[in-house]
């Protein structure tokens, strides 16, 4: 008989989601008529812009006529997508990325979760809490955490992070050999600054560490001098890996489609030492595990960075931010107080009084019929926190907020 992989056993499940979905459906149950907002779940609402709707629909025509048909496509993306990655998401910072250093993937889940298979069972890895779960649970499958104990692992470093450290952890004191951040957070919506990401990467180099760098929300960043790639800072090519995703930028978190950046000089050790670089292995990895994202979809992605599928998509992102100004600025207004939600679509409420994570959520629910995440669900350091999104419609965000003012804390 077949042994199973036992370190998925340590994996709780989806507690979070499931108690939400439960939650809201006993209330929904119980009070047929009530009309629910949600502001719980991180997915876009709006549309595909038509600069990417018609990008697809010629792809499609493409695909259906035997001159234009294509099969498989290269497993690291069509170079005509690579290229116009490097061209408009890293030339305008000043950032030279090479096409053989991107990897287009259906999506930075995938990525985040798959990239930990490049690495040694025994590294040491550190996450910040709370945290977006993937990192955690990807290398708890990996075989790299250790036992639980109350839902902490044992051999993880967890960097708290939160409003006493003004949401940018300190560097881990014991060893680590793998950091991951992601800027602009989910879910505390912050941004760590310039000048500490520099410190990091010096971090980084001295000890050693790689940093896989997530910056799915980067979009979102308009505060000046904020960086929207690691490779801003000096020094980064040769510890980080970049994770970027189509999903929040432009609406394709159905159509899937990211990319990981793996610089040629970021290295790791053999056990006899050696540093062996991790772009050849990635490259290997995916032409082995993943047949690449489809035409269409890369045609789509493409048409983000024409001058017509710029305006249009930030035009999506201007109205997911106004939302996420509208909330900030509405909950301030009654004397709560909210981290996040200028460079990102996240707003983190803090519990008032010694509310816990969960009684927020309660009162939301029971009494103005807003769906929420309690930000206990992201880790320890998520208690007495709340998350709510900005990805709803101008008119729900509206009303949710209005609702909440009627609320007496
Ligand atoms: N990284 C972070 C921090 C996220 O919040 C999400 C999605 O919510 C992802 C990655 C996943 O992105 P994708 O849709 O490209 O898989």
């Amino acid at each position: 008989m077949a042994n199973v992989n036992e370190n998925y056993l340590k994996l709780q499940g989806s507690y979070l989601f499931a108690n939400i979905a439960k939650k809201v459906n006993e209330y929904q149950a119980a009070h047929p008529d009530a009309d629910i907002i949600r502001l719980g779940i991180g997915d876009v609402t709006l549309p595909l812009v038509p600069a990417i709707v018609d990008a697809m629909t010629k792809a499609v025509q493409e695909m259906g006529k035997a001159e234009t048909f294509r099969g498989y496509g290269p497993e690291q993306g069509y170079d005509f997508l690579r290229q116009a990655i490097v061209n408009g998401d890293y030339k305008p910072l000043g950032v030279d990325i090479a096409i053989d250093e991107v990897f287009v993937s259906d999506g930075a889940k995938s990525d985040v979760g798959n990239i930990q298979e490049l690495f040694s069972e025994d590294n040491v890895i550190a996450i910040t809490d709370p945290v977006y779960p993937v990192y955690l649970d990807s290398n708890v499958m990996g075989g790299r955490t250790g036992e639980s104990v109350d839902g902490i692992f044992q051999k993880v470093v967890y960097l708290p992070t939160s409003a006493e450290n003004n949401f940018s952890p300190e560097f881990p004191s014991e060893h680590v050999d793998i950091v991951y951040l992601c800027s602009p957070n989910n879910p505390t919506g912050t941004v760590l600054s310039r000048a500490r990401l520099a410190e990091w990467i010096q971090w980084c180099k001295e000890k050693d560490v790689i940093l896989m760098f997530d910056s799915a929300y980067e979009a979102f960043i308009s505060t000046e001098d904020t960086v929207k790639s690691i490779y801003e800072i000096e020094g980064a090519r040769e510890v980080a890996i970049e994770f970027r995703s189509f999903s929040k930028t432009a609406g394709f978190t159905g159509t899937r489609c990211a990319y990981a950046v793996v610089p040629k000089e970021v290295t790791a050790k053999t056990k006899s030492g050696e540093r062996q670089p991790l772009n050849p292995m990635w490259n290997r990895r995916q032409c082995t595990k993943f047949n690449g994202v489809p035409y269409i979809v890369q045609r789509g992605a493409e048409a983000v960075y024409s001058k017509e599928g710029r305006e249009q998509t930030q035009a999506n992102i201007a109205y997911y931010k106004e939302n996420a100004r509208i909330i900030k600025e509405g909950l301030e207004s009654i004397g709560l107080t909210v981290y996040g939600g200028v460079d990102a679509p996240y707003i983190w409420l803090k519990t008032p009084g010694n509310m816990t994570s969960w009684e927020l959520f309660d009162i939301l629910l029971e009494q103005v019929q807003i769906v929420s995440t309690p930000g206990s669900g992201f880790g320890p350091h998520g208690e007495g926190y709340l998350r709510l999104t900005a990805f709803g419609s101008r008119e729900n965000t509206i009303r949710a907020i209005e609702r909440i003012k009627t609320l007496q804390f």
